[in-house]
């Protein structure tokens, strides 16, 4: 059998020496002894854990862990061994077969470049809990490893940063294809800039990752859920092997998967319902706080904002008197139609805020707080319950509340089904009464999956995105430029945009703060969210074609206290392809007017160009990363300078200290 080597460091490191047995220290060289020993161990504990197929060699180590040779990339992957107990192991010709933890049936098949893994068992066994199995690092301990974590917009964290003080938040859970703190694809990998392995989970919507760093760098997991309390179902993950092509690679190859599936419907199949989608690439996103008022809207035109997307959350003073059709005030319905008819004669598109998840009980006293009717309909028949039949709790007020004894005095989570119900009655209306562009539904994305219990409308976690999906389906089907907070794989055919993959609240914090004035991000917004040495394009190299990514509405450029960090959010939208999003009032616009020009000219124009294209490469120009470059299928370039001399390229290109360029590349 193969050598297999272990991870330096782990909890399950099989060492000889270490078992407490002195009687062995003998003169042989420790690290001989340890060989001899492992080897004559493992020899009794598997006698057929080798599988081998034309690309791959898979051996079967101690914790489960899998250590494969890529034989067309020459390099070795190996697993860190997990606490699972492992037995009757057992290979065919096509396969490699054992228990886990006694009752469980693992099988491992090879395909290609591919490994599948199934974990099946008796319905009712309990996984909850079950971290198996793991991703793959390189066996030897190289420097030039990354971690490719498609968390939000996307990093690519070399391993020699695992201590990295500002990336103290990367290990954690993440729940899987879920934005915000999660996974915005149900993937993620390894590379060393060259050879990769993608691990994929089949079945992601009961399962997490699992993050940790060793001494080498970083490992990952994947960490199961119940459903409704049991396995339920056979378990898949599949792993992906690339010889060449770094963290760009893998992506493409999830961007295959994502096509076979049916979750790559492009934005210009979409513009085909979506007349919106049109003006919308190339759009500044912008969130007003002051009532709608049409000489502002004119005076962002007439500087030169060309395409814009404009939303309302007022904040400010309402005028005397007006009230919406159900007696509340306007912060979401503030446009009417004459209004809106401005904002197209200009160009620009009407959108609005949406929410159907959090319900407010009837006798909250913050029920005037917005206005907003999704919020007092459907107490108590709506609401999701958990296992124990209590309502879930919800934003605001289900945290402040939860030991309260009389659990109809929460505000509680509204189910998925029911919201998607609700969608289907309000929306067609308001978009007909008013004649709204786009429509962003707030929370479809970013939070975590939920079962409900409540017998009148039970859902498994699975039952939830695919109602979560109809929510927004609802809105693209009345021809809406469809926004969510956050974005995942699975919402892809439904969605235009989503705001805030690029603002990463795991590192930039959560702010809520709905007006113009300016504020000092923390320090880690700079040091890890801006910090283009980590930042990659994963989002936008397997769907920047399918849904455009933003910031977090009240977390934008400018209100950064420090217009430098606006200045560097430019560089990395337009590196990256991202929307720019701004929440302002009349004064923050007169006060910045010459910025948001510029992002306009510049990040606008760009995103205006390549926005139905897709992002074929992204790349490093030189060894520091502080030339950077992205590449889409028209061959159609941007490099960006983020060091402080000016560069030329070899083919003459001059790039400005802390500027950009642009170049067409043979394709
Ligand atoms: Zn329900």
């Amino acid at each position: 059998m193969q050598r297999i080597k272990r991870p330096e460091g782990g909890a399950a490191r099989l060492d000889p020496l270490n078992w407490g047995m002195p009687l062995m220290k003998t003169a042989l060289p420790r690290r001989l002894l340890s060989y001899v020993l492992f080897a004559a161990l493992a020899s009794r504990l598997f006698s057929s854990d080798t599988l081998e197929t034309e690309r791959l060699r898979i051996t079967l180590g101690e914790g489960g862990a899998l250590n494969v040779l890529d034989k067309a990339a020459g390099v070795h992957w190996t697993q860190p061994a997990l606490p699972v107990q492992i037995s009757n192991v057992r290979t065919s010709a096509t396969d490699l077969t054992f228990n886990l933890n006694e009752i469980m049936t693992v099988r491992v098949i090879p395909a290609g470049e591919r490994i599948d893994v199934e974990i099946s068992g008796p319905e009712d066994t309990k996984i909850e809990g079950l971290e198996y199995p793991a991703g793959f690092t390189r066996s030897e301990a190289i420097a030039g490893q990354n971690l490719v974590l498609p968390h939000c917009a996307g990093f690519s964290i070399p391993f020699a940063m695992n201590k990295r003080a500002d990336l103290v938040r990367v290990p954690g859970y993440y729940t899987t294809d879920i934005g915000q703190g999660g996974l915005t694809m149900p993937w993620i990998s390894t590379t060393d800039g060259t050879a990769g392995c993608l691990m994929l989970i089949g079945t992601p919507y009961d399962s997490r990752m699992k993050v940790w760093t060793d001494s080498a760098g970083y490992q990952y997991a994947v960490s199961w859920h119940d459903t409704k309390g049991r396995l339920g179902y056979a378990r898949q993950v599949s792993y992906r092997f690339t010889a060449k092509g770094g963290a760009v690679a893998l992506c493409k190859v999830y961007r295959e998967e994502a096509k076979a599936s049916g979750l790559l419907v492009t934005l210009r199949e979409k513009s085909k319902s979506i007349p919106g989608i049109e003006r919308f690439l190339g759009a500044l996103s912008f969130w007003l706080v002051d009532w709608p008022d049409a000489d502002l809207i004119e005076k962002i035109k007439a500087a030169g904002v060309d395409r814009a997307l404009v939303s309302y959350h007022v904040t400010g003073p309402v005028p005397p008197g007006v009230v919406n059709r159900y007696g509340h005030n306007t912060t979401y319905e503030a446009m009417d139609q004459q209004f809106i008819a401005q904002l197209h004669a200009l160009g620009y598109l009407a959108g609005r805020y949406d929410y159907y998840r959090t319900i407010y009980p009837p006798s909250d006293d913050g029920r005037g707080s917005n206005g907003w009717i999704m919020r007092f309909v459907g107490y108590p028949e709506q609401l999701a319950h958990d296992e124990n039949g209590r309502i879930r709790p919800g934003f605001q007020g289900g945290n402040q509340r939860r030991d309260v004894a009389n659990s109809t005095a929460i505000r509680g989570n509204r189910c998925s089904k029911c919201q998607y119900e609700l969608a289907q009655i309000y929306i067609p209306l308001d978009v007909d009464r008013t004649g709204y562009d786009a429509r962003l539904l707030d929370a479809v994305c970013a939070v975590n999956w939920q079962e409900c219990y409540n017998p009148a409308h039970p859902v498994t976690r699975e039952e939830d995105m695919q109602w979560r999906r109809k929510q927004l389906r609802v809105a693209m089907d009345n021809g809406q430029v469809t926004g969510t907070e956050h974005i995942a794989s699975w919402a892809v055919p439904h969605a235009v945009y989503a705001e805030a993959p690029t603002t990463f609240v795991r590192f930039a914090g959560y702010r809520e703060s709905f007006n113009g004035q300016s504020f000092t991000p923390p320090e880690s917004f700079s040091t890890v969210v801006l910090d283009e040495r980590i930042r990659f394009p994963l989002w936008q190299l397997v769907f920047h074609d399918a849904v455009v990514i933003t910031n977090r509405w009240t977390f934008t450029a400018n209100r950064y206290t420090d217009e430098k960090i606006w200045h560097k959010e430019d560089l990395i939208n337009l590196l990256h392809g991202q929307m720019p999003t701004f929440m302002l009032d009349a004064a923050n616009f007169v006060a910045n007017a010459g910025h948001f020009v510029r992002t306009a000219q510049t990040v606008g124009e760009w995103n205006a160009k390549i926005g139905y294209e897709e992002l074929t490469d992204f790349r490093w120009l030189n060894p520091d990363g502080s030339m950077q470059e992205a590449v889409y299928a028209s061959g159609e370039s941007v490099v960006v300078n983020f060091g402080r001399d000016v560069q030329t390229l070899p083919d003459g290109l001059r790039v400005p200290a802390g500027g950009f360029a642009f170049r067409s590349v043979p394709r």
